[in-house]
């Protein structure tokens, strides 16, 4: 089974991705680190984000991938870039821009795609459900996934929440929820404007508002499709 989850920053896709990976076996894929980590290679490297021909010659000399382990019962998946681990690294929120940006690069999305695709179906040749949440998963990537499905929240919630995580992570550098807001909604605005990729509702695709809701409750609702469609 493959699972798409689209939606913007902040509304619960890498969180209850990864709920699901560990209490129902299904393995996770978070493309927008692959934006990422591409993102942290240009800016390590000096390049300009608007500078398409030598962000495409580090594509060319670049190797993502992603390595799981099991620590304490939790799944951790590192993301090595040129056999390097920087996991931590593309979290900061200096990245997340730049990874918009270069993310609207055509060849940029064609690549990764290509990556996601062949991680995905890797996983699926070798009898395991799969995961990816992203921006386009269920419009380009895997448009005819299983299940489809959109989150969706209120722009202060998932600040707050993106707040919560980078204070968590010890990376919030002083940032204030204003701060916080005025960057996702440049980010949604981004997104949401590409010409190719760009995160959009699509047919066949539930949507969930989890602005109100815990993520218990949002994982239920899940896997109630879940079983519905293993049923079929
Ligand atoms: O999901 P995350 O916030 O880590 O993604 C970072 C950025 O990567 C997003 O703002 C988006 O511009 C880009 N992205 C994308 N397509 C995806 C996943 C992420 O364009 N499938």
């Amino acid at each position: 089974m493959i699972i798409g989850i689209d939606g913007p920053a902040g509304t619960g896709k890498t969180t209850i991705a990864k709920l699901f990976e560990e209490k129902y076996n299904i393995k996770y894929i978070n493309t927008g680190a692959m934006y990422r980590a591409l993102a942290y290679k240009c800016l390590q490297n000096g390049i300009e984000k608007d500078n398409e021909e030598k962000i495409l010659e580090v594509l060319k000399d670049t190797k993502i991938e992603y390595v799981k382990k099991s620590v304490d019962g939790k799944i951790l998946t590192s993301i090595i870039l040129d056999g390097k681990d920087i996991t931590e690294e593309i979290h900061r929120v200096d990245i997340a821009p730049i990874a918009s940006d270069i993310s609207k690069i055509v060849k940029v999305r064609e690549y990764m795609v290509d990556l996601q695709r062949k991680i995905a179906n890797e996983y699926v040749k070798s009898g395991e459900d799969v995961l990816l949440e992203g921006r386009d998963i269920c419009t380009v990537v895997f448009p005819d996934a299983d299940l489809k499905i959109y989150l969706d929240a209120d722009t202060k919630i998932r600040a707050e929440r993106r707040l919560e995580e980078l204070k968590q992570r010890g990376i919030s550098q002083g940032l204030n929820l204003e701060q916080i807001i005025e960057s996702i909604e440049k980010r949604d605005e981004t997104d949401k404007n590409k010409t190719v990729g760009a995160l959009k509702r699509t047919e066949n695709q539930k949507y969930i508002d989890t602005t109100n809701r815990n993520i218990d409750d949002v994982i239920t609702e899940i896997l109630e499709e879940v079983e519905r469609i293993r049923k079929c």
